[in-house]
């Protein structure tokens, strides 16, 4: 099988992050916030395969207000291996009471994007039966058309996936989309147009079947891309060519990942 990109994970919590990329092209990893951030590109420096994008995870908007942060954040934008703004977003799934500073924070990582030219990494994550993030989201995503992005770990919300992609937003699934209740998200990953279409890991979050529970891992982005392959009736080999021209194209990263055997 020929490699495979896995277009967001978070190495920095994970040990051994050198093996746990065996068998893969290229990882982006995410920095949830400055401290991070900087771990991130640190990684990036030290392994021709790793990426990176910096921002402020949205449970962690109100480091917003917190002196040097996003001065931290904004004296990395201009590195050669920061590819993203993000993960920034909306998430009511612990605190609902943080939607404003949700809001503020997503505003300065919109508008760093555009004086970068990088696109966005959003992360939505909604109360249980409740959309207020998703809702949120939609609203951030049409205040801001001049910005694009990718939708991370894929929530399944019709409206807002919608407004993602007339925007020309970029859908990515995770492993939870291998899930058995997940069938709404592999419902929903069936139709996503081909050059809309990005896989992830999240790891150490959000392990595929069947290692649901355990700490994930980068190279487990090809049991998520199996899964996903299936549902649009198509092989994986096939689909990988497809998500990893499609993450190479958005993240802007080096053509020759495309070009290994
Ligand atoms: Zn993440």
């Amino acid at each position: 099988m020929r490699l495979v990109i896995d277009s967001h994970c978070h190495l920095d919590r994970i040990e051994e992050f050198k093996s746990s990329l065996e068998g893969l092209t290229a990882a982006v990893t995410v920095g949830t916030d400055a401290a991070r951030a900087a771990k991130a590109v640190e990684l990036a420096r030290q392994d021709d395969r790793v990426f990176a994008a910096v921002g402020l995870h949205p449970t962690d908007a109100d480091r917003l207000g917190i002196e040097g942060e996003t001065a931290a954040l904004e004296a990395l934008l201009s590195e050669p291996k920061v590819v993203a703004l993000g993960e920034t977003g909306f998430d009511t799934h612990w605190d609902d009471t943080q939607l404003a500073a949700q809001r503020d924070a997503f505003e300065w990582h919109a508008d760093a994007a555009v004086r970068h030219a990088l696109p966005l990494v959003l992360h939505v994550r909604d109360r249980q039966g409740t959309d207020d993030a998703s809702q949120a989201s939609i609203d951030a995503l049409a205040a801001h058309p001049d910005v694009r992005g990718v939708l991370h770990c894929c929530n399944g919300h019709e409206g807002l996936v919608r407004t993602a992609l007339d925007l020309g937003w970029m859908v990515s699934f995770a492993g939870n989309v291998t899930y058995k209740s997940a069938s709404n998200l592999r419902d929903m990953a069936a139709w996503i147009p081909e050059d809309r279409l990005m896989v992830e890991t999240d790891a150490p979050f959000l392990s595929p079947e069947p290692y649901r529970g355990k700490p994930n891992t980068p190279s487990r982005v090809r049991l998520t891309l199996a899964v996903v392959a299936e549902t649009r009736g198509v092989t994986a080999s096939e689909l990988e060519r497809t998500t990893d021209r499609n993450t190479v194209r958005f993240y802007g990263l080096p053509q020759s990942l495309l070009e290994r055997p």
